[in-house]
C-alpha cells in the first residue's frame, strides 16, 4: 500500500523549526525550506553549499546545525509502503515513529522497538541511532533494511542491506545525504504489560534489566539504591511475585521525573495494551520528559554495569544536584559502524539533566572522565564533551566512516561545525 496523502503545493518556511526542542541549540541556518516535492528538494541540495536536514529537533547537540540552508523533509508527499511478504515498510524519512506506529498496528504489524518518545522522526532517530531498551533488541537503526538519500549533487541513491559500506550509511550523522525514505524491518504485532517496581538493590540490576521484553531503571544518584523498575512485559508473561527482587509495587501510575505528571505516560499497572503504547515511556499526544532539560547517554559493554556505576560513586554528589532523573537499559549488539551498539552488547546510562548548560557541562565532563575506563560511546544526539581522538579508538569503524564521509561529500555540503570537529575532512 502507499499512502499519498495532502501536502502543500507551495514551499513554507513558517513551519521549519528555528530551534531544537530543549531550546538549548538556536539553528544557525541563512534560510530555511520545506520542499514539497523530492524533485524540488533534489534542485535545493544542487544548488546549496552547505545544507542539513531537521528531523523532529529532539536533539541536543550542534551535528544538525548548519550556517547554510536547513530544510525539513515534512512537507514531502508522505508515503508508508507495507511489503508483507519481504516483512518490512518503506516511509517518509520524516515521519514521526508514532504516527507509523499506529499504522503498522492497524495492518498487523509492530517494530521490535521503539525510543521512549514516539514523537521523533524516523530519519532523525536513525542518523543518530537512537535506541530503546532489551538485551535482545538492537537499536532502531538495526532495524533499517534500506535507505533513500538525496545525496551531494543532488542525485538519488537507493541502497540496501547488501550494498557496499550499507553498514557505515546507517548511522549516517545525517552527513551522508538527505534521507527521504526508510524501510525497516517489521514483525506481527504484539501486545505488552507494564509493571512499575520501586526501590532496587544495585545487587540484582542485571536480572531486572533482562527480566522482560524492555527494561528501564530509573534512579537519581541520591542513594545507592535504584529507585524504580519500568517492566514492559509480553502479555502472557505473569506479573513479577509481590517480593520480586526485594523491590515492592508501585500502586498507581508514575512518571519517570518526580512531581512530573503521569497522564503524559504511557499506561502502567499491568493493564494490556498494544506494543507501541506501551514500549514508548511518553503519550504521542503529550509533551514528553520534562520539557525542559538536557540530555547525555553513554553506551558501555553490558558486563560494565556494575563497576561503572560503583565508578560514578564519587561523582554523585556533583551529578545529583543537576539531575533530573537518570535511566539505565540495555541494547544488543550490531554490525553498524557508527552504533554504539557496534558489536557490543551495551549497558547504557543516560542522564536528564536541568535547564543548565553551563552546570551541566563541567558534570559531563566528570561523568566522562569516571567512566573512560569503559570506553563509553556517547549518544550521538545528546551532550558530550569526549575528546575525538579518544572517541574515534571507540570505534573499530571511525575511519571507514571519514572515509565514507569525504567519498560521498566531496565538498562538504552535508558539514557542520561539529562534524567537522569529530571527523576532520
Ligand atoms: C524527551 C526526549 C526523549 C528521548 N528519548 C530517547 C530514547 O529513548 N532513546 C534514544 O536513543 N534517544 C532519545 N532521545 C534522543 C532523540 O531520539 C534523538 O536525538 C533523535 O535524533 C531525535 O530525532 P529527530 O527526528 O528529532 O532528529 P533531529 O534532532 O531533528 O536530527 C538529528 C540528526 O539527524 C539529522 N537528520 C534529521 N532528519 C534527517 C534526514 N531526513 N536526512 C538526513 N539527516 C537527517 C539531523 O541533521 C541531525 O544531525 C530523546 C530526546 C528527547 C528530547
Amino acid at each position: 500500500m502507499t499512502a499519498q496523502g495532502e501536502h502543500a503545493t507551495s514551499t513554507t518556511t513558517a513551519d521549519v523549526p528555528r530551534r531544537n526542542w530543549a531550546g538549548n541549540v538556536r539553528y544557525a541556518a541563512r534560510a530555511f525550506h520545506r520542499p514539497t516535492s523530492v524533485d524540488e528538494l533534489r534542485r535545493l541540495v544542487a544548488g546549496s553549499s552547505r545544507i542539513r536536514a531537521v528531523g523532529s529537533g529532539h536533539s541536543f547537540n550542534r551535528f544538525g546545525d548548519t550556517d547554510g540552508d536547513l530544510v525539513t523533509l515534512a512537507g514531502l508527499p508522505p508515503v508508508v509502503d507495507l511489503d508483507r511478504d519481504r516483512g518490512q515498510v518503506t516511509v517518509s524519512g520524516a515521519m514521526r515513529y508514532g504516527d507509523l506506529a499506529r499504522h503498522l498496528h492497524t495492518q498487523g504489524y509492530a517494530l521490535a522497538n521503539l525510543a521512549s518518545l514516539p514523537h521523533i522522526s524516523v530519519a532523525g532517530a536513525v542518523a543518530t541511532a537512537t535506541h530503546g531498551s532489551g538485551q535482545t533488541h538492537g537499536n532502531l537503526a538495526s532495524a533499517v533494511a534500506g535507505l533513500e538519500l538525496v545525496t551531494a549533487d543532488g542525485d538519488v541513491l537507493r541502497v540496501d542491506r547488501d550494498a557496499d559500506a550499507f553498514a557505515g550509511m546507517v548511522v549516517g550523522l545525517g552527513a551522508l545525504g538527505l534521507v527521504t525514505r526508510v524501510t525497516l524491518d517489521v514483525v506481527p504485532t504484539f501486545e505488552l504489560r507494564q509493571f512499575v517496581r520501586l526501590d532496587l538493590d544495585r545487587e540484582a540490576l542485571d536480572e531486572a534489566l533482562g527480566s522482560a521484553y524492555s527494561v528501564s531503571v530509573f534512579t537519581d544518584f541520591r542513594s545507592p539504591r535504584l529507585r524504580e523498575v519500568w517492566r514492559k512485559q509480553v502479555a502472557d508473561q505473569p506479573p513479577p511475585p509481590a517480593d520480586w527482587l526485594g523491590t515492592t509495587a508501585a500502586d498507581a501510575p508514575r512518571h519517570p521525573v518526580l512531581g512530573m505528571p503521569p497522564e503524559n505516560c504511557t499506561p502502567q499497572l499491568g493493564e494490556p495494551g498494544p506494543w507501541h503504547e506501551r514500549l514508548p515511556h511518553f503519550k504521542l499526544g503529550f509533551t514528553p520528559s520534562s520539557g525542559d532539560e538536557l540530555q547525555s547517554e553513554y553506551h558501555l559493554p553490558r558486563t560494565a554495569a556494575a563497576d561503572a556505576l560503583a565508578a560514578l560513586d564519587d561523582v554523585a554528589h556533583l551529578i545529583a544536584p543537576v539531575l533530573l532523573v537518570s535511566e539505565l537499559r540495555t541494547v544488543a549488539a550490531d554490525e553498524l559502524w557508527l552504533s554504539p551498539n557496534h558489536q557490543r552488547d551495551s549497558f547504557v546510562l543516560h542522564f536528564t539533566w536541568v535547564d543548565d548548560t553551563a552546570a551541566v557541562l563541567p558534570v559531563v565532563a566528570e561523568v566522562e572522565e569516571r567512566l573512560a575506563p569503559f570506553a563509553p560511546r556517547p549518544h550521538w544526539g545528546k551532550v558530550f564533551v569526549t575528546d575525538p581522538a579518544e572517541l574515534a579508538a571507540r570505534y573499530p569503524r571511525y575511519a571507514d566512516f571519514a572515509a565514507l564521509l569525504r567519498h560521498l561529500d566531496p565538498t562538504g555540503t552535508f558539514r557542520t561545525e561539529l562534524l567537522d570537529r569529530y571527523f576532520p575532512r
